[in-house]
């Protein structure tokens, strides 16, 4: 048994490498840059810790969030590595004794924020540590084109002009588009660098879409097996909301969201990594390097806004490699959400990003096909036989005539209204504010009165997303014609709608129950 094997069996107690992870460690160990591209749970971490084991010297770790650092240090330590780590919690006593034993090579592995970077004394003793790589972590922080760009990021690539050794640098991240990883490569400076990916599919994943007529009912339909689970919403308020909600209805559960005090994320985050807690409802905010591998179930209580940021997080399911699963609800309006939060941002790219995850939503297809042809990997199947869609649970229908019921709504309202109230005309409703601007007199006040609001609604949500309608409006979403309208008015063009069918019979019966 060579000697990297006989590390990963003595610390880490495991027999094999999994693919990809000793290709890496090698290159490192030859002194060349690295890049190893893998899904969350993938197995990142240990490619440069045992590196950081084997080599004379010390690896510096440059890791995102500070809350976890200590996690992965004391996980090191329990395991026999002598590791440490420097934040600005720590006091000035404690920072100077670090810093001494990375100078003495008293510790292996060192984690620091990119912040740290950016503070000249400590750049000033990165000259008299024996530094043999620099481990960049959540390396697609530092692109622009990523989902998740840090400023502090770009104070990396100069690091390694201050170290003595000029060490390598091995980024990781679990972003694998192809643009991102050309930019981290480039951003970083890596010299022909190794590059691994590994396949980005998770087979013990069933990924499903659903859309709920009652998210909150469908919620507790999921959860009735109390497993592990996290939910993630778009905004504090749902958070807040979701989580009221399973409290009241007796389920052990926390949350999380950026507008806590660090004293509250940490104890519902350990609530939850400790099982004391089985359920978390969160923000984006949490997550990034969670090591919790029981995860049983990630649920997308709102459509997320990219594709790569809901991989990830669907991705925090079933990392110990047992059967989990990831369902998105999205409704529509969710979309018209999201499609006036773009408008208003300013990001360029997020657009497309949007309509990627929206099609994924709305699609017939292999939902694990579109993920992974997303990543640019080639799947070598048709069907996965392990999503909503292969099991069946989808139809397509035709709704351009419906579509062409809204737009001589819409038009007919000057195009200055909402969702809401066009569907309220459509459906012929009797209100003060219909009857004050007298649409109650148009000729299409009340031509769908047969079809649900919620159809319509997705009807609306549908054309929005395939930029028949526009969503404008500073404060409030309002629905205007784009250039492609007209075609789909006079049926030049024709709409398909993915109806999630199964999937809402199971739910009736269930809520029957
Ligand atoms: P990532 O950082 O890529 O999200 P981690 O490095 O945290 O993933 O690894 C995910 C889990 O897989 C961890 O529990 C880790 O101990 C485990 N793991 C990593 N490599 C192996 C291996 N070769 N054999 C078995 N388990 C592994």
């Amino acid at each position: 048994m060579n000697t990297i094997n006989q590390t990963l069996k003595q610390y880490y107690g495991y027999t094999s490498f999994r693919p990809g992870q000793q290709g890496i460690i090698e290159a490192i160990m030859s002194g060349r840059d690295v890049m190893g591209i893998m899904p969350t749970g993938g197995g990142k971490s240990l490619c440069y810790q045992i590196p950081a084991v084997e080599m004379d010297g010390l690896t510096l770790v440059i890791s995102p969030l500070i809350s976890l650092m200590k996690d992965q240090v004391d996980g090191l330590l329990s395991m026999g590595i002598r590791a440490g780590f420097l934040t600005s919690q720590l006091s000035l006593d404690q920072q100077n004794e670090i810093i001494r034993q990375a100078i003495r090579s008293e510790i292996d592995l060192l984690y620091v924020s990119p912040e740290r970077l950016e503070n000249d004394y400590f750049l000033s003793r990165l000259s008299q540590m024996n530094i043999n790589l620099i481990a960049v972590d959540e390396a697609h922080c530092i692109s622009q084109w990523g989902h998740d760009f840090r400023p502090s990021y770009q104070a990396i690539p100069k690091v390694r002009a201050y170290c003595s050794t000029y060490p390598p640098f091995a980024a990781f991240t679990a972003t694998a588009t192809q643009k991102v990883r050309e930019d981290i490569a480039e951003k970083l400076e890596l010299d022909d660098p190794y590059a691994f990916t590994a396949s980005f599919d998770r087979p013990n994943l069933t990924f499903s879409i659903v859309h709920p007529k009652k998210k909150q009912q469908k919620l507790l339909d999921l959860l009735k097996d109390k497993e592990s689970s996290v939910i993630y919403c778009n905004t504090r308020k749902n958070v807040e909301r979701v989580h009221a909600f399973l409290k009241k209805k007796g389920y052990g559960v926390g949350y999380y969201h950026a507008g806590l005090t660090p004293e509250e994320r940490t104890r519902y985050q350990e609530d939850f990594l400790y099982d004391k807690t089985p359920i978390i409802v969160a923000t984006n905010a949490f997550g990034m390097g969670i090591d919790k591998s029981n995860v049983r179930r990630v649920i997308h209580y709102n459509m997320p806004l990219d594709m790569e940021s809901y991989y990830q997080e669907a991705g925090r399911a079933g990392r110990d490699g047992a059967p989990a699963e990831a369902v998105l609800f999205y409704s529509s309006q969710d979309i018209i959400t999201n499609n006036l939060l773009i408008e208003q941002g300013n990001h360029p790219h997020a657009k497309k990003n949007l309509n990627t995850i929206i099609s994924y939503c709305k699609t017939g297809q292999c939902l694990r096909k579109i993920i992974l042809d997303y990543f640019d990997e080639t799947p070598q199947f048709e069907t996965c036989d392990n999503c909503s869609n292969c099991n069946g649970e989808t139809e397509l229908v035709d709704v351009t005539k419906a579509c062409q019921k809204i737009l001589s709504c819409i038009y007919r309202m000057n195009q200055q209204y909402g969702m809401g109230l066009v569907t309220d005309v459509l459906r012929g409703k009797d209100n003060a504010r219909i009857r004050a601007q007298g649409f109650d007199d148009l000729s299409t006040y009340g031509i769908m009165k047969e079809s649900a609001d919620q159809e319509i609604k997705d009807i609306i949500a549908l054309m929005v997303s395939e930029q028949f309608l526009h969503v404008g409006g500073d404060q409030y979403p309002i629905l205007k014609f784009t250039e492609k309208s007209v075609d789909l008015l006079h049926a030049r063009s024709q709409l398909l709608m993915t109806r999630h069918q199964k999937a809402e019979r199971t739910n009736t019966k269930q809520a029957a129950v």
